[in-house]
């Protein structure tokens, strides 16, 4: 039986992050559709030149394109005793397509991180990245030594559609889309209800306590 959980929030509620948590934790795969196109992006790939702008300018890639990626990363062995989703699925439709690649007996659960759009703007214009996936904040969650990574001491970044008009753009996307997939989620397993806007450590203690019992 794969363990499967969705987690959905705002962009930047803090999905990436707690994704990432929860999957040290439990020794599965975090699969976020937004860092495997933005791999695609930096490696200059076919596919990466054609999703570029939808990247910088916060609009939804096709559900044709993300079905195709997401098909092929939960091929990969290491997906066998489930994963964490990470930014997808991100409309009705991929979330039907989503339900298509299940299997019978797998567990699927969802935590909704709640956030307010005041609270969005603040995390996502301190927001700091790095290559390898790790995610900082200048202010509310920094890095060791400013500007560069904890794990493998590169310089941070800021990313492209973390631009104060680009987030309204995701924010608004995304709060059209979320009824309709809650209740599709509804219909498949457990969703739990997250404050977002506690300090990380408690957002992880939630989580883990309402979907791990
Ligand atoms: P998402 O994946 O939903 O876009 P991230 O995990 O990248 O969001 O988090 C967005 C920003 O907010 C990052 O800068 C991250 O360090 C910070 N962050 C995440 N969770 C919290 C929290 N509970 N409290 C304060 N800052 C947080
Ligand atoms: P994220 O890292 O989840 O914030 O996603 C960054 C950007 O990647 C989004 O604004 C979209 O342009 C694209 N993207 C990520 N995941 C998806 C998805 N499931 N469906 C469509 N576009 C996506």
């Amino acid at each position: 039986m794969r363990q499967i959980y969705i987690i959905f929030g705002a962009p930047g509620s803090g999905k990436g992050t707690q994704a990432e948590l929860l999957a040290d934790h439990l020794k599965l795969p975090s699969v976020s559709t937004g860092d495997l196109l933005r791999h695609e992006e930096k490696a200059e790939t076919v596919l990466g030149k054609k999703v570029a702008k939808l990247l910088d300018s916060g609009k939804l890639v096709s559900d044709e394109i993300i079905h195709g990626l997401v098909k092929e990363r939960l091929l990969k062995p290491d997906t066998k005793r489930g994963f964490i989703l990470d930014g997808y699925p991100r409309d009705p439709e991929q979330m039907k397509d989503l339900f298509k690649q299940l299997q019978k007996t797998d567990n699927v659960q969802t935590a909704v991180i709640e956030i307010s759009d005041k609270a969005v703007m603040g995390r996502l214009s301190g927001r700091r990245v790095c290559d390898c996936g790790e995610t900082y904040h200048v202010v509310l969650n920094p890095p060791k030594r400013a500007g560069f990574c904890n794990k493998d001491g590169k310089r941070l970044y800021i990313r492209h559609d973390d631009r104060p008009e680009v987030v309204k753009a995701r924010l608004k996307t995304y709060r059209k889309n979320i009824t309709p997939m809650l209740r599709l989620a509804a219909k498949k397993g457990r969703v739990v209800l997250i404050n977002g806007e506690l300090p990380m450590a408690e957002v992880r203690k939630s989580i883990w306590n309402q979907l791990l019992k």
